[in-house]
């Protein structure tokens, strides 16, 4: 007989706080993903495991599930490619490394498309550290906050279509490693990688079958099909090729606070999925709250 399953639906396997670029702490996030009915959520900060402390802290006696998880940047040419990892061990010192290479180039890469924005409009380093949180994964988000604050966007996606598209000449891509080499870190460090919104054109773009393939070979679990940022067309052709190769299908909000439209559990996991992603982790184990 199967053991009865510890973790409750919905599921929502992607989110942001302000450790990265969401605008809730991760208790904050916690407490928002019980007032919206959660019943498991993953916090997938960008290139960071620094709010699994706190959101540990607020899960506990809640009744709701935690599954520890990120959203590793990865690259192809000038393509960001983005890999979820749930349940790896944080400890883990080639993931530790990685990740503080990346956030450093990140740091670089920001100060540097701010000097030029900063020929152009009134803005300074200082507004968009204003707008970070200490040692927080930085990225244009918190540069369209800041653009925002001097009034030169009404909104992030204002800006995000504005000055920070790379249409506008500002844009600049940052370090990160390639997403073969990312999955088989995720793996090394005993968790499980997803690839996020792989249907966005960029993405299915850069990934064509036979990168997926070896994607597959080197241990991708799953696709993040059920996503806002998904093109249909795309979706379509990944949910055959997912079938074909083995892969599961995930679904998620990718909830930043306030800082982008996308509502928790907009998108869900079905029970199944997350129980084959708990029973491959040997990295870490979900908090049951
Ligand atoms: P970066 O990785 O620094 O290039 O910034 C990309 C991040 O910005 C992604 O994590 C997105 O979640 C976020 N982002 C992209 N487009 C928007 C938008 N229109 N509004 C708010 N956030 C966005
Ligand atoms: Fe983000
Ligand atoms: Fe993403
Ligand atoms: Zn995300």
């Amino acid at each position: 007989m199967a053991a009865a399953r510890r973790f409750k639906a919905p599921i929502d396997l992607h989110t942001h706080s302000s450790v990265s670029d969401g605008t809730e702490s991760p208790a904050q996030l916690i407490r928002a993903a019980r007032v919206a009915g959660l019943g498991t959520v993953a916090l997938t900060d960008h290139d960071s495991t620094a709010g699994w402390a706190e959101a540990t802290q607020a899960t506990l006696g809640t009744g709701l599930t935690l599954i520890p998880g990120m959203e590793f940047s990865t690259r192809i040419s000038f393509a960001s490619v983005h890999l979820l990892a749930y349940l790896f061990d944080p400890t883990n010192a080639t993931l530790v490394a990685e990740t503080a290479r990346i956030r450093q180039a990140r740091l670089v890469r920001a100060e540097q498309m701010v000097n030029r924005i900063g020929e152009d409009y009134a803005l300074s380093w200082d507004d968009v550290l204003a707008q970070s949180t200490d040692g927080g994964t930085i990225g244009r988000p918190h540069i369209a906050d800041a653009l925002v604050a001097r009034g030169h966007a009404l909104t992030r996606s204002e800006a995000f279509a504005g000055i920070l598209h790379w249409k506008a000449g500002y844009y600049q891509p940052h370090y990160a490693p390639d997403p073969l080499t990312a999955v088989k870190m995720v793996r090394a460090a005993g968790g499980v990688p997803v690839l996020a919104h792989p249907a966005t054109r960029s993405v299915s773009e850069v990934v064509p079958e036979e990168r997926l393939a070896k994607l597959v070979d080197a241990g991708l679990f799953g696709l993040e099909l059920d996503h806002r940022e998904n093109k249909p067309e795309s979706v379509a052709r990944l949910r055959e090729l997912a079938a074909k190769l083995g892969l599961e299908i995930t679904g998620s909000s990718d909830y930043h606070g306030d800082g982008k439209p996308n509502r928790l559990g907009e998108n869900t996991t079905a029970p199944d999925v997350l129980e084959k992603i708990i029973e491959q982790a040997t990295g870490a184990e979900p908090v049951y709250g």
